[in-house]
């Protein structure tokens, strides 16, 4: 595309670029290996910020960066610049294989997860194999089983240990949230990593070839049930070869250099809304007294990388003399743009946020919650503690409305109250204790 030309925006979705309104304003989303980059890298993204977008970042609860407000002559610019810095925003939106999502841990285990998410984020980005895809496609892997995020993505590897030199997963399918949620199931068990390439893309083929336009994976699982999957799954692998996960740049980053090897300090962002001149300085830190890295935590938080050699005190002092702050006593509530920012947007996330960052005691603060804007569920309200998703706009006559969920087990939070005004959100909210 010229710099003059105007932009085909069904095209640009796959180039992670989303339309905000009518007004012209667009969403660049960038996607991250795992929620990962460098400190580098967080630089020139803040230079765009600040130079094309708001001066104000949005972190997502998949690890992904979002600019807001780019216009359409500022693309060019925009991703010449991120190329510099080895960034890609391709199949960040659109019927894609999206960002690999993988919530920071650390250790020998985080570092070989962590191979597993380069290696798939490598695999699949810009890929024509698999884009054109009937919607989005979502990955992620988890060190092991806490929560329910295993149970929201399209496929999910959950990572259990290594055995006889051989790093083992589960696999989980079909699992999506939106406004038909539906668990994913159990694909395969104890699963070498060198399967999981051949099983990942066998699946991907089912939902390409098999899916309708616009559908996700969960859909075609409703329609066609488990044993269909499982018979069209071993036709698109039959034959297939193992492959490995482990690249030469992997066996350089062992246990005591890798990103987060050594721990993470965690920084808490309000609703994921983060100013490019706090991210400036921080990447300044990391740069001249961190290992160079930083990660964008499930909760939206921001993540400074400690290798396992490096002395954490320093940094933390600078972070301090800075005036950054380090303690995790911020509310812990991920937030989708809402109206503030998304086209789908019913109701403004950030205030709602804001409003329960008020009324919530101890024990309410002790919770995890999540807002979003609209059923979708970007932020992923059934799997925190307490979730809360707009169900109505408002407008002079009529006011916005909420449901109310809860999770009480090892699944998807259950709506606990629906179609509840602003008021009586905050009411019930507060009756929870
Ligand atoms: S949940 Fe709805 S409002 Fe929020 S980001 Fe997703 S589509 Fe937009």
């Amino acid at each position: 595309m010229s710099d003059t030309q105007s932009p085909d925006y069904r095209t640009l979705k796959l180039d992670g670029i989303y339309q905000q309104n009518t007004n012209g304003d667009l969403m660049l989303r960038l996607k991250l290996p795992g929620g990962l980059l460098s400190a580098l890298q967080a630089e020139v993204i803040c230079d765009l910020s600040d130079s094309y977008s708001t001066g104000i970042l949005h972190l997502t609860c998949r690890g992904s960066l979002e600019l807001h407000g780019l216009r359409g002559e500022s693309l060019s610019p925009v991703f010449r610049r991120l190329q510099t810095v080895g960034l890609t925003t391709r199949g960040a939106c659109g019927g894609a294989v999206r960002s690999i999502a993988c919530a920071p841990s650390e250790g020998e285990r985080y570092t070989r997860i962590q191979a597993l998410v380069r290696r798939l984020h490598q695999h699949f980005s810009g890929n024509p194999h698999f884009e054109g895809l009937p919607k989005k496609f979502k990955i992620g892997i988890e060190d092991g089983y806490q929560g329910a995020r295993h149970l929201a993505q399209d496929l999910a590897m959950v990572y259990l240990d290594r055995e006889d030199g051989r790093d083992l997963c589960d696999v989980w399918v079909a699992g999506g949230l939106g406004a038909q949620p539906r668990e994913g199931f159990l694909l395969a068990g104890r699963v070498p990593f060198e399967r999981l390439l051949p099983l990942i893309e066998g699946v991907i083929k089912v939902y390409l070839h098999h899916a309708p336009p616009g559908k996700r994976l969960k859909h075609l699982l409703a329609d066609i049930g488990e044993r269909e999957f499982r018979a069209l799954l071993a036709r698109e692998t039959r034959g297939s070869q193992p492959c490995p996960v482990i690249g030469p740049l992997d066996e350089v980053l062992d246990a005591s250099t890798a990103p987060g090897a050594g721990g993470w300090i965690e920084l808490p962002v309000f609703a994921g809304q983060l100013p490019s001149a706090d991210l400036r300085q921080v990447a300044g830190l990391v740069r001249r007294l961190g290992d160079g890295f930083l990660a964008i935590s499930p909760e939206q938080n921001l993540l400074i990388s400690l290798a396992a050699e490096l002395d954490p005190r320093p940094l933390k002092q600078a972070l301090q003399a800075a005036g950054v702050p380090l303690d995790g006593s911020a509310l812990n509530c991920r937030v989708c743009p809402g109206s503030h920012a998304c086209p789908k947007g019913l109701v403004p996330t950030r205030d709602v946020a804001r409003q329960l960052a008020k009324i919530l005691g101890e024990q309410g603060r002790s919770l995890d919650w999540a807002v979003a804007g609209c059923p979708n569920s970007c932020s992923q309200p059934q799997l925190a503690h307490c979730g809360i998703i707009g169900v109505r706009k408002g407008s002079a006559a009529k006011e916005a409305l909420f449901d109310l969920y809860r999770r009480d087990d090892d699944g998807f939070g259950k709506p606990l109250q629906r179609k509840l005004t602003l008021a009586e959100l905050m009411q019930a909210i507060k009756a929870l204790g």
